[in-house]
């Protein structure tokens, strides 16, 4: 079918709508329909748990198959090795993704009260009004109710793991079951359900793997006797950076809780109503299996009676076995999305992407948490598959970051590209041509402070060898080389040997701060 056979049996052409209307990618004469696009986003997935990163657990991960499926996504379609996020925490990672936008513009600077402005423009709206079927399903986290979506299906707020609630424009209603697969049910009946006549966009979020990472049932034990690679700076002193590195609170050693985050319930407890809220949510079927796992876990544990660096070492092996079960639920459901695909006889013209709002720290820094514009947590996750058009295997390494995302999904499907955008397509990447003044460097803000964990706020530029940050509620600047000081153990800021770079970054910074009409008084503003 053609163009114009496809836009009049689908009644799309009658409509005005703009499909196609304005791509270079689907001529006239092409066969192909305009893609489907399934986004699949997971919450706080650091790429050093995807087998598909070149990291430090990169073995650890292939040996025990947490992410084959994700991989595979990977190896049928392309990595993007340089990609970040421009503010890096949940709420303000998901406007950027929807608006294309900063967060100054955008207007959700940080998980506060104050709810996403869901009136202004945002990629699925236009998706919507162009004659896609658009739904969304799992963590929303924008406060205000979903807007650009024929049929949506949130978690409240961060939503819980086991039987949790859902809201959508019905209300409100309690589902048994495991968050991850519900989220996946939810998506795949909507496929199943949808008009086959009309092209798809649809947001498959998961709350997996967030804190407090409790695995479903199947995957309590899978890395029960194993050794999980600790990071080098697993036990960080922060000396040689700026003072808001030590004053944070987010150690695994000092802020990591043994209860609710590591599922070591007090001895005391007796009475349910003391239970943390995530395990009280169990069954008592579910109860059952829990404990069988983490009770004998916790007697050994209380009578090991460990201390200082051991108790570090302990709580960090626990952490990622239960982080680490999580993601291999999310990469169980991925398999069942790819298999519906097949089955379905969509996966030629559907572009799938696996993603996760920002990176996070596996016990780097001797942290968990995100925020900051240290690598771990700058770094997204992105992975994309599009039959035809991106060549199996590759790995991009331009700098793309999530404001992107916005107009290189309306580039896909031919939509105008509106002017206020501040990101830029990467379409012509994905085709294998970097345009001569692709973006050299990129722009970051953090606002949120002081709760939770006290990570000053910050802004900074990042090129692809050197970084620059600016604390500026006490001024204090860091510098680092990314190629000799990967691990950003060493700001060299007030080294000599530096000064000519680092005034070139600020002078980046400034630069950046005016195309991206950065407000003098967000640099002050906290939340
Ligand atoms: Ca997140």
């Amino acid at each position: 079918m053609n163009r114009r056979a496809f836009l009049k049996n689908t009644g799309l052409g009658l409509l005005g709508l703009t499909v196609l209307g304005n791509s270079t990618l689907y001529a006239d004469s092409d066969q192909r329909r305009p893609p489907n696009i399934l986004f699949i986003f997971s919450d706080d997935h650091a790429l050093q748990a995807l087998g598909c990163y070149q990291t430090r657990l990169q073995d650890f991960i292939r040996r025990h198959q947490i992410t084959s499926t994700i991989d595979r996504i990977a190896a049928e379609g392309a990595v993007f090795e340089n990609s970040f996020c421009c503010n890096s925490i949940c709420g303000p990672s998901r406007a950027a993704v929807l608006t294309g936008k900063h967060s100054h513009i955008n207007g959700f600077i940080a998980n506060s009260k104050k709810p996403f402005d869901g009136s202004q423009w945002t990629f699925p709206k236009a998706f919507q009004a162009a004659g896609y079927q658009t739904a969304l399903f799992g963590k929303w986290h924008l406060i205000s109710n979903p807007t650009g979506f024929d049929r949506w299906e949130i978690l409240p707020d961060q939503g819980q793991y086991y039987n949790p609630d859902f809201i959508s424009p019905a209300g409100r209603k309690q589902q048994h079951g495991y968050v991850t697969d519900i989220i996946t049910d939810k998506t795949i009946d909507w496929l199943t359900r949808r008009d086959t006549t009309k092209p798809f966009m649809v947001m498959c979020q998961h709350k997996a793997p967030h804190r407090p990472w409790l695995p479903p049932l199947q995957y309590l034990d899978i890395l029960k006797d194993q050794a999980i690679p600790e990071p080098e700076t697993l036990f960080d002193d922060y000396q040689n950076r700026a003072t808001p590195a030590a004053e944070q609170e987010m150690t695994i050693d000092q802020h990591m809780m043994l209860d609710s985050d590591l599922k070591v319930l007090p001895e005391t407890i007796r009475n349910p109503n003391q239970i943390p809220g995530e395990i009280a949510r169990m069954t008592a079927q579910q109860r059952k299996a829990w404990d069988a796992y983490y009770n004998p876990r916790n007697e050994a544990f209380r009578k090991a009676k460990l201390e200082g660096k051991e108790l570090v070492r302990w709580k960090y092996q626990q952490y990622m076995k239960d982080y680490l079960g999580c993601i291999k639920s999310i990469d169980d459901n991925v398999g069942r999305l790819l298999t519906w695909l097949d089955e379905s006889g969509l996966s030629d013209n559907t572009i799938v992407i696996y993603c996760a709002d920002q990176g996070f720290y596996l016990g780097e820094h001797g942290w968990y948490d995100k925020r900051w514009m240290y690598e771990e947590s700058l770094a997204m996750p992105f992975i994309i598959r599009w039959p035809g058009m991106v060549k199996a295997g590759t790995r991009y390494k331009p700098m793309i970051q999530n404001i992107d995302y916005a107009p290189t999904f309306l580039e896909i499907a031919g939509l105008t590209i509106p002017q206020e955008i501040q990101g830029r397509s990467f379409v012509s990447i994905l085709k294998g041509q970097i345009p001569d003044d692709w973006r050299k460097s990129l722009y970051y803000h953090y606002y949120e402070y002081p709760q939770p964990h006290r990570v000053a706020p910050h802004r900074g530029v990042r090129t692809e060898q050197y970084k620059l940050v600016h604390y500026y509620q006490t001024d204090e600047w860091e510098f680092f080389d990314l190629e000799k000081d990967p691990q950003e153990m060493r700001s060299v800021y007030a080294d000599p040997e530096y000064s000519g770079r680092v005034l070139e970054l600020k002078q980046e910074l400034a630069r950046l701060e005016k195309q991206y009409q950065v407000p003098p008084l967000a640099q002050k503003q906290t939340t």
